[in-house]
């Protein structure tokens, strides 16, 4: 037994924690430790949450400190230029790091990584690892080449032109292995992915090349998922895909699977409390699938539908497959099934050549479709985009600042109206955790005391309250108080819903709160800096 074995068994002796398996005793060798840094949007958290899972099993702790971990991946976003230099400045600060201590792994996954290939060993050359997102599932076996070899290793899905479609989709690996039930959001909550890549080519937009033709997952594997994760006491599950709701899986014997036919076997997962699902293409809001959000008791009455322009011209000009007439008979149908259905958007503004009468057709579709929340960004030229090679980037940055500080208070008006609509009224909440403020406040005493707590309800609205953290994973009565633009304000109404003790199950996994949040912290949160 080696010396540092030893000093761990006589420690966890002492401390009365033997582990239970005798087995174990073998891997009391300090664990390796991993640092995660994940930017963009929720693909790549589950992606993060998949590839800390496999290193778990390998026996790595996570870490949140990069300078004292063995391996420091930064899981990476292309679709906007800033994300990316987030990335080279984070990279940038472990050069001298890297330096002393050589026998570091330091890894590059995700989006950039499959777009910028060796550019990101050019700026960056201590990099070890270079792998896309279809490749994702190789990574514990390029950390071990990389210490092993002190060899660069890289890992990248085909180009969209560089073999047939067969081969280039082949190429992008549906990497979804089993769960690691520890490294969810929160115990309650988890994201499914059924489909990957896509096809829309938006002029814009960098996504298909990075992530690959579109391709829905089997819905018999999906299902498995949702299963297992509601046996681990999973109660909201959020579908995945970047054009989510054109999800199709052809059985090959006539049957056709579409995002409805899932939603209404999900339904009958018990266990299951909500379904969401994003993002959503508004061409492809069909009938069949708003009729099932209507109908299905499970299914969050949220519809994330980016409109990204108020403009024919600009829509047109972005490739987004639609009029601005269609978007809006989109919504009237959506709200005609649905009259309180909350939907929301994302806008790009200052795309290349937009005048000031574009930009404000924008505000006026805020104001037409009533928006819950829109994500507005700043046109962002992406190299080896169709926009980048057709149209010069020429609205200047200040002018493009100005616009989405102009489109975000239209919105703020928009959605201050529409929780002032809600005050005096009684909503089913979700409790997800501590608020940001309680946590940045007390810290881990945020999960021993009376606190302020936050929740979504069934269309998605945030919700924050007064309570006790064992409130976490249920779905309580609130009574809306007050409202700012972003954010309902509430009191917890006393009924059998607040009695805890019925729902035991879900305590252990409350208790294991504090060590979640660090690996929330790593995983999820950052993505969202
Ligand atoms: N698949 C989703 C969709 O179609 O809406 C989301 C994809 S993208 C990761 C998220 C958002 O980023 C888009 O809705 C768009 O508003 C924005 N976006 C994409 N490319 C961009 C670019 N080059 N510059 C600025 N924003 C961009
Ligand atoms: Fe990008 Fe358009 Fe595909 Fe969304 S639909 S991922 S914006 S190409």
């Amino acid at each position: 037994m080696a010396e540092t074995t030893l000093k761990c068994y006589v420690f966890q002796f002492l401390s009365n924690t033997l582990p239970s398996n005798p087995s174990d005793f073998c891997t009391m060798h300090p664990m390796p430790k991993l640092f995660i840094d994940t930017v963009g949007c929720q693909m790549n958290v589950l992606d993060s949450e998949l590839v800390v899972g496999s290193l778990r099993r390998q026996g790595y702790e996570l870490t949140t400190d990069p300078k004292s971990a063995d391996v420091i991946l930064f899981n990476t976003c292309s679709v906007r230029e800033h994300a990316e230099e987030k990335i080279y400045s984070a990279l940038g600060k472990l050069r001298g790091h890297k330096e002393a201590h050589p026998e570091k792994v330091i890894g590059v996954l995700g989006c950039m990584a499959q777009k910028d290939q060796e550019i990101v060993t050019k700026r960056a050359p201590y990099v070890d690892i270079v792998c896309g997102p279809g490749q994702l599932a190789r990574v514990p076996e390029l950390i071990d080449a990389a210490k092993k070899s002190r060899k660069k290793q890289y890992a990248f899905s085909l180009g969209r032109a560089d073999a047939g479609k067969l081969e280039v989709t082949q190429s992008f690996e549906s990497y979804d292995p089993n769960r690691d039930p520890t490294m969810r959001p929160t115990p309650f909550q988890a994201y499914v992915r059924i489909q990957l890549g896509c096809d829309k080519f938006c002029t814009y937009c960098i996504v298909p090349s990075v992530r690959g033709p579109e391709q829905g997952r089997h819905p018999d594997h999906i299902l498995a998922e949702v299963k297992q994760l509601a046996g681990e006491g999973c109660k909201e599950i959020n579908l995945l895909g970047q054009t989510v709701n054109s999800y199709k899986f052809d059985h090959g014997d006539g049957r056709k699977s579409r995002l409805s036919d899932l939603l209404y076997r999900i339904q009958d997962v018990a266990g299951i409390d909500r379904i969401k699902f994003v993002t959503s293409f508004p061409k492809d809001m069909s009938d069949d699938l708003i009729q099932a959000v209507r109908d299905l008791p499970k299914a969050c009455k949220y519809l994330h539908v980016p409109a990204q322009h108020g403009d024919d011209v600009m829509l047109k000009k972005m490739k987004r497959l639609y009029t601005v007439s269609y978007y809006k008979e989109m919504v009237q149908r959506c709200r005609e099934a649905m009259p309180n259905v909350a939907i929301s958007s994302d806008f790009i503004v200052g795309f290349c050549g937009e005048t000031e009468e574009q930009f404000a057709t924008c505000g006026e579709l805020i104001r037409f479709a009533r928006f819950k929340n829109s994500f507005i960004f700043k046109y962002s030229p992406r190299r080896g985009t169709k926009a980048d090679e057709l149209y010069k980037d020429d609205v200047p940055e200040e002018v493009k600042k100005r616009r989405n500080n102009d489109l975000l208070a239209v919105q703020a008006e928009i959605s201050a109206a529409d929780h002032q609509s809600q005050i005096n009224t009684e909503v089913e909440v979700l409790v997800e955790s501590p608020s940001k403020a309680a946590l940045k406040e007390q810290g881990q005493s945020a999960y021993t005391e009376h606190t302020q707590l936050t929740g979504r309800t069934m269309t998605d609205h945030i919700v924050v309250f007064e309570g006790h953290p064992r409130l976490i994973g249920q779905t309580i009565k609130v009574h809306i108080d007050q409202a700012s633009p972003w954010t309902l304000f509430g009191t917890v109404q006393t009924d059998e819903n607040v009695a805890v003790t019925g729902d035991l199950d879900i305590l252990p996994a409350i208790a294991r709160l504090p060590d979640r949040k660090i690996e929330l912290s790593l995983v999820q949160l950052l993505a969202y800096r």
